[in-house]
């Protein structure tokens, strides 16, 4: 078997130490363990394979795709095996970690500020910018349907089956809210007392969007690959029952937790997921655990200054 046929059927462990004595285990899947180290590996097969089925990629192009890192490393791995280019458009805010991933792997990196969506610098705008030149294909995780429903599909089939069709929650972060956007209609589909929650960093406004219908005041905060200013258009406000807010402090406090007391060697945003997966599971309530997504390794922050001082 190749290497891309290793992404996905990740582990689903059990948090024995962290979610001791809630009334029901939290449960995490170790996307942190697909070949290139991310959940994101998925959504970069489905949508290369469902570019090349369509014809729309063919032999000899360059992907084109924003990214805070971890699509891009996901997408590399593509390029490599397929032959294609890779031009990867990443915000300054994202670790230098990943920048040295992706040129190690041959990527094109273009690093753009930290500006809002209505900036013509910001990320996504500058990748359908390069990406109109001949020769391109713009992966277009945000809005591309092949990213939700590859989690629908394999992400979201998993956790039934690997829990034996017993979930009460799922909770995650938005980046492109593919991965809450599929599991949360697979789960759906087959329980519909599922709960479907999303973990927020204070300073995102999607938390308030699920609420209220109203996103709520665009902060700053340090966790990569989740939240956002706007909606992205693979976020369906439809599948979210509620909202956990999650400060930056809690969310690194709780990586070092993971490492520490269960071994799992992940970055920042599974730090975020956890600590809302605790809370969702203290208030009970639920027909069956809670289910989370670790979506990255340590291995992407090591610079990073939360990252310092073990
Ligand atoms: N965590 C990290 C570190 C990520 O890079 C991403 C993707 N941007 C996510 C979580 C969120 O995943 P999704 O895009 O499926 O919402």
């Amino acid at each position: 078997m190749d290497l891309l046929s290793h992404i996905g059927r990740t582990p689903l462990v059990t948090l024995g130490r962290i979610g001791a004595g809630l009334g029901v285990p939290v449960l995490a899947k170790c996307e942190h363990l697909n070949p290139g180290g991310s959940v994101k590996d998925r959504i970069a097969k489905a949508i290369v394979e469902d570019a090349e089925a369509r014809g729309i990629l063919r032999p000899g192009m360059t992907l084109v795709e924003a990214t805070a890192g971890n699509t891009g490393i996901g997408l590399a791995l593509l390029a490599a095996a397929r032959g294609y280019g890779l031009l990867c458009v990443m915000p300054e805010k994202m670790s230098a970690d990943k920048r040295t991933a992706l040129a190690a792997l041959g990527a094109k990196v273009v690093i753009t500020p930290n500006a809002p969506p209505s900036s013509p610098d910001h990320f996504r705008t500058v990748a359908e910018r390069l990406a109109r030149e001949p020769g391109c294909f713009l992966a277009d995780q945000f809005r591309n349907p092949a990213n939700p429903r590859v989690h629908e599909l394999e992400t979201g089939g998993e956790i039934l089956e690997q829990t034996g069709g017993k979930v009460g929650a799922f909770v995650a972060g938005a980046g492109t809210g593919g991965t809450l956007t599929g599991v949360g209609r697979r789960l759906k589909a087959s329980l519909p007392r599922v709960r479907i929650v999303l973990a927020d960093p204070v300073g995102s406004g999607l938390a308030d969007w699920v609420e209220t219908g109203r996103v709520g005041p665009d902060g700053t905060y340090a966790v990569e690959g989740i939240g956002a200013s706007e909606p992205p258009e693979n976020l369906h406000r439809d599948v979210l029952d509620a909202a956990e807010r999650v400060s930056d402090a809690e969310s690194f406090a709780m990586v070092k937790r993971l490492v520490r007391e269960e071994g799992l060697l992940v970055g920042g945003s599974s730090g975020t997921n956890v600590v809302a997966a605790l809370r969702v599971a203290a208030r009970g309530g639920l027909d069956g655990p809670v289910v989370t997504v670790l979506p990255d390794g340590w291995d992407r922050y090591r610079a990073k200054p939360w990252m310092q001082g073990w």
